[in-house]
């Protein structure tokens, strides 16, 4: 009777279309009837939905644990009614935002005028819905019998995070900060370890070291399950020499790799993104790391924030070098440095969703210095191929008439739009020109501060407030510290204070 989708991310778009049309279903909603499955979509690529509003009836706008049972439970109730009378049953439901029960109005020049609920059940805003305690963690897995990527039991540790990095979709949509007690987390370990068989099992969070009990975790782990030889990651660590505590409380257990996200190298481009760490912390780090018998470090960074110059660029360089000098220091010539460069992509609801996005000829002029530069044994560089992330600017913020573009290019062949040897470039720009769409004005436009934006009828509870005053801090490169130390009324409290127990 449902069809339930996630999009965590905008690449997936095609193949939910795909799914739809080898399922036998007419791929637009306004074609389907209540003969079809409810088709619900949800993820981190909804919290902008608009590109795939004409495709799907419902998004569930948060999280889904709790939502999936509301929705289940209203369309038992109105199975026997017409799709429409169903979808405005829905529409009443926390988090659930149903697309064809809104209008949206367009200026002359293309941006927003207003979107407007049609019907007296869509709230003028859906704010998203959460679940106020963390649920049991899953411990009954399909164990696949070929090797997967992801070939471990991964355990959710904790939900949102407090830093405010400026960039960081998943910090802004996840609040508010929610954490599973470490009892719970060793229980999930044993019974999984029993279940599956696995090895290998993945601490998540999006920042390991704020899960406030992580140093009790990690010598709990070691004492429980140390002679089982497992391979435990705690990813997500901060830069700071109590990290590599952490790891060593894992004792015995393998060690996976130690990886550290920077984002930029220098302090001003630190400041406007709002992820504070001094170069001498970073290296004090590095050193710590190394010491201890790690030889190979993996450094993160972001090409293309705003207001981002070469230097800025060439400062990445810099500090991988400097990085990998101590390194040297240490294990001479077995010491390597893993260098990540992702380009930065402005997602919705975040401080910079006003900014524009590098175009080709800046992210390439990036690139080419990072090549150039960091040719050095011992260094390995990794970059995002920058078409890609340029599709997927033109699809985060984009709006209802971009969904367009999405079925022409599905049908142009675009599916399977994630993985690099499928990707068709050719579909995707044909499709845009085609439907007359400037995928400039999407990605590569500075918006106006009062634009509205097409997911200005999404709630995420934190306020437009903030998130302007947010950006317009970035441009005197000014910070805000980790919001557990001081709250800034960013709003999630007020807003989900009934929800949480
Ligand atoms: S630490 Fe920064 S980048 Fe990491 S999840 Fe939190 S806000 Fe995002």
């Amino acid at each position: 009777d449902m069809l339930a989708i996630s999009l965590p991310y905008e690449q997936l778009f095609t193949n939910a279309l795909n799914l739809m049309d080898l399922a036998g279903m007419p791929v637009r909603a306004s074609e389907r009837d209540e003969s079809y499955p409810l088709v619900i979509a949800g993820g981190h690529a909804c919290y902008n939905p608009e590109p795939m509003a004409p495709f799907v009836d419902v998004f569930v706008i948060g999280e889904g644990e709790e939502a999936i049972l509301r929705l289940i439970a209203t369309m038992r109730a109105a199975r026997h009614l017409d799709r429409e009378t169903q979808l405005r049953h829905i529409a009443g439901i926390e988090g659930c935002y149903v697309p064809r029960f809104y209008d949206v109005a367009y200026h002359e020049d293309g941006t927003i005028a207003r979107i407007t609920p049609t019907v007296p059940e869509a709230p003028p805003r859906v704010l998203k819905t959460i679940v106020p305690v963390m649920p049991p963690p899953v411990t009954d897995f399909i164990v696949p019998f070929i090797e997967t990527v992801h070939n471990r039991a991964p355990i959710e540790i904790m939900r949102g995070c407090t830093r405010g990095c400026r960039f960081c979709h998943a910090g802004m949509i996840t609040r508010p900060v929610r954490e599973r007690p470490v009892d719970e987390i060793l229980d999930a370990m044993e019974i999984i370890l029993e279940k599956t068989g696995y090895e290998e099992v993945a601490l998540l969070s999006l920042s390991s070291s704020d899960y406030t009990h992580v140093l009790e975790l990690t010598e709990r782990i070691n004492e429980r399950f140390g002679h089982l030889g497992l391979n435990i990651s705690l990813p997500s660590l901060r830069i700071e020499t109590v990290s590599t505590r952490l790891m060593d409380n894992l004792g015995d257990s393998k060690r996976g790799g130690f990886t550290l996200a920077p984002e930029a190298a220098t302090e001003r481009m630190r400041n406007i993104i709002n992820k504070y760490v001094t170069h001498e912390e970073l290296l004090e780090t590095a050193r710590e790391i190394y010491r201890r018998d790690w030889r190979t470090i993996k450094l993160y960074f972001m090409i293309g924030h705003p207001h981002e110059t070469l230097e800025d660029v060439q400062a990445i360089v810099d500090l991988c070098k400097a990085v990998l000098a101590e390194g040297r220091k240490i294990h001479g010539r077995k010491a390597s440095l893993n260098v990540g460069v992702s380009t930065f992509i402005p997602k919705p609801h975040t401080p910079f969703q006003w900014e524009p996005m590098d175009t080709l000829d800046q992210i390439e002029a990036k690139l080419a210095l990072l090549r150039r530069e960091m040719r050095e044994t011992g260094l390995r560089l990794r970059w995002n191929d920058p078409q890609e992330s340029l599709f997927e600017g033109y699809l985060s913020r984009g709006d209802r008439r971009v969904a367009a573009a999405v079925e022409r290019a599905w049908r142009n062949g675009a599916v399977f739009d994630a993985w690099m040897d499928r990707f068709n470039r050719e579909a995707w720009e044909t499709a845009f020109a085609a439907e007359g769409l400037d995928r400039a004005f999407y990605t590569h436009r500075k918006r106006r501060i009062d634009e509205v934006f097409p997911w200005e009828h999404i709630d995420v509870a934190v306020t437009r407030r903030f998130l302007t005053q947010d950006y317009l801090m970035s441009h005197e490169g000014e910070t805000r510290i980790d919001c557990r130390d001081q709250c800034f009324a960013c709003g999630i409290l007020p807003r989900l204070k009934d929800l949480r127990r």
